[in-house]
């Protein structure tokens, strides 16, 4: 594996993702981190964060929507994705049983990507008192 200086923004991005739940985009560690770092960019951010892909330390969940979330959690898992605020939330267990459809299908699978949608409780919520 590629070796990487050590960083400590770096250092500091893996720790605000893995203290999380919330899956949050590069966007959103930027602002984090841009008061402990005042000279981050941007592109800095998107560095460390492929780095920290490449080294399986965390996941990058490509939803196909506008932003790519980041995970601290890197055991496989299924995520449920709100329609409306965009906001990622972990499902545990494993639906479906990646073992059970590789029999199947006698395909090699390597893993399965699961995503549920809808409206999250926060929006449920917002919906109800604007009614
Ligand atoms: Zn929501
Ligand atoms: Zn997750």
């Amino acid at each position: 594996m590629q070796q990487y200086r050590h960083s400590k923004k770096r250092e500091h991005i893996l720790s605000y993702i893995k203290s999380v739940k919330t899956h949050p985009t590069a966007n959103i560690i930027y602002d984090e981190m841009k008061p402990i770092f005042p000279n981050l960019s941007m592109g800095t951010v998107y560095r460390n964060l492929q780095i920290l892909t490449n080294q399986g330390k965390i996941s990058k969940l490509d939803f196909g929507s506008t932003f790519d979330h980041y995970d601290g959690y890197t055991k496989e898992h299924s995520h449920f994705v709100c329609t409306l605020c965009q906001c990622v939330y972990d499902i545990q267990g494993d639906y479906p049983n990646v073992e059970q459809v590789q029999l199947i299908t006698t395909h090699q699978i390597d893993g399965c990507l699961v995503k549920y949608y809808g409206l999250c409780q926060d929006c449920l919520g917002k919906d109800e008192r604007s009614n």
